[in-house]
């Protein structure tokens, strides 16, 4: 798989980009990342890249142009599956679309700025939109790093134990159930009976029915 992420701010996706499971997941050779500073699109002089909206209301807009031209040009060297905006009013990202997309070979994620991006982006250049939940980011770069992290994981081997991805909570439509380590007691505060049996089948009926139990109490939705 290949993530190529475009962004006005490439330094906010060092981080998230070059540790834990996107970095080893690089290393062992199942995602490359490539990061693209808009800027170096602008074909205005100061490197601008946005500009005052039309209609005259507050905020700056990113520009058509140096989208295209970057989208053009990584569209030149490879097929891309989707062209991802992230966007508040985009669908809202969830489990299912990470399993989709960690099917794909090769994404785009344009990250927006300031008031958004030129609506012709959208209209002509975006396959699709994503939204991380119902709250206004100032960039698109965080919901970059969230969806990478969220699909890459997903990559067989990317993970040591690929169990630990599909037992995750939302697979199956279940919440996680819980998980315990040593010491067995901490001022008497005690690992549940069950789990030191040593028992398997009735270890894994125990997980599934605490999963049930949890989905009910916490997201009876996940059960409809
Ligand atoms: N004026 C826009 C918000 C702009 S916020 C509106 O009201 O819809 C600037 C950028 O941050 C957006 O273009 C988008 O790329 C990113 N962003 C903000 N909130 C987000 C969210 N919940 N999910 C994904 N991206 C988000």
């Amino acid at each position: 798989m290949r993530i190529d992420i475009i962004t006005v701010l490439p330094e906010l996706l060092d981080g998230p980009v070059n540790h834990s499971i996107l970095k080893r997941a690089q290393n062992k050779g199942l995602v490359e990342i490539h990061i693209h500073n808009l800027r170096d699109y602008s074909t205005n002089k100061h490197n601008r890249v946005d500009d005052y909206p039309f209609g005259g209301q507050a905020g700056m807009v990113l520009q058509v142009e140096p989208i295209d031209l970057c989208i053009s040009k990584l569209k030149s060297e490879r097929d891309y599956d989707e062209v991802i905006f992230t966007s508040p009013d985009g669908e809202t990202f969830n489990q299912p679309m990470a399993n989709k997309l960690s099917m794909a070979g090769n994404l785009i994620i344009l990250c927006g700025h300031y008031k958004g991006i030129d609506y012709r982006v959208r209209e002509h250049l975006i396959t699709k939109e994503i939204s991380i939940g119902d709250y206004v980011l100032t960039g698109g770069e965080m919901a970059a790093a969230i969806i990478s992290d969220a699909i890459v994981r997903l990559i067989p081997g990317a993970i040591g134990d690929e169990q630990s991805a599909l037992s995750d909570s939302f697979q199956d439509n279940l919440l996680a159930p819980p998980v315990y380590t040593r010491p067995a007691d901490y001022k008497g505060w005690t690992v549940p009976e069950i789990l030191l049996s040593g028992h398997e089948r009735k270890i894994r009926e125990w997980e599934h029915d605490q999963a049930v139990e949890r989905t009910k109490a916490l997201r009876p939705d996940l059960l409809d």
